[in-house]
């Protein structure tokens, strides 16, 4: 079997399925996560933006991934392709959405991951174009060679999948040290553990990893329940304009884009 993810980000992974992660190469899986962007602005440091954090969040998703499991020469069962988006600036157009299938065919993945841009709890504008991109690319496969798709961040999951090992959360996270201190990590341990097992109440009384599954019918992605929609509205107004906050210096003024 083998279980691609999308991510907007380093970390994105880690936060919402690394129960799922562990599991999948636990049992031998092939487990790849695509990085769309290298985190480039993800620190308030201005000494630290741009190329410096970018070499930072790259060892650290090498070492995150290292957390599931490693091969024998040491090198993780995780495989990881950076796509080369920067941070906040990923686009939703032709070129991506052409370069991103080709690598998703190629994989020939039986399930893709990654994040909900329509029942969204988290609208980053990175996060929304991978949604869109995940989804418009799934859905123009053919219908006997689509992979399952799950949409993780989503307010309105229908598929979980039990966590055997919470403590993958806290280990993988950690790895993540520059976006997560010792002691949030050690706080959002327990917050996780009653998150978890409320959502899991749900299903039973499990913990469990929530998703959002795809069927591409007709409708699915329409927001009709009022609580969908103040969540949708929050985040919205949330991510207003976020690229324009955060990018400062620009990316041209940091030397990531090369003309
Ligand atoms: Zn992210």
């Amino acid at each position: 079997m083998k279980l691609v993810f999308v991510n907007p980000h380093p970390d994105d992974a880690e936060f919402t399925s690394a129960s799922t992660i562990k599991q999948a190469v636990d049992l031998g899986w092939d487990v790849t996560q695509i990085l769309m962007t290298s985190d480039e602005y993800g620190t308030n440091r201005n000494d630290f933006t741009g190329k410096r954090i970018r070499a930072i969040r790259k060892h650290e998703m090498r070492e995150a991934a290292k957390a599931y499991g490693t091969n024998p020469d040491g090198s993780s069962k995780v495989k990881i392709i950076w796509f080369g988006e920067i941070d906040a600036n990923l686009p939703f157009n032709r070129d991506v959405y052409l370069r991103l299938k080709k690598i998703l065919i190629d994989l020939k993945p039986d399930i893709v991951i990654g994040p909900d841009s329509f029942f969204s709890l988290d609208l980053h504008p990175d996060h929304k174009h991978t949604g869109w991109l995940v989804y418009i690319i799934v859905k123009s496969m053919e219908p006997s060679k689509r992979p399952m798709l799950l949409l993780y961040h989503s307010s309105n999951t229908n598929f979980f999948i039990p966590i055997k090992d919470l403590w993958i959360h806290r280990v993988a996270t950690a790895k993540h040290r520059s976006q997560f201190s010792p002691l949030f990590n050690k706080l959002l341990y327990p917050l996780r553990k009653s998150f978890y097992f409320k959502r899991g109440l749900k299903m039973g009384r499990i913990l469990a990893e929530g998703f959002r599954r795809v069927n591409f019918t007709k409708g699915e992605n329409e927001i009709k329940k009022l609580r969908h929609k103040i969540i949708y509205l929050f985040e919205m107004r949330m991510f207003n304009n976020f690229s324009e906050k955060l990018c400062h210096p620009t990316p041209k003024e940091l030397g990531l884009i090369e003309e």
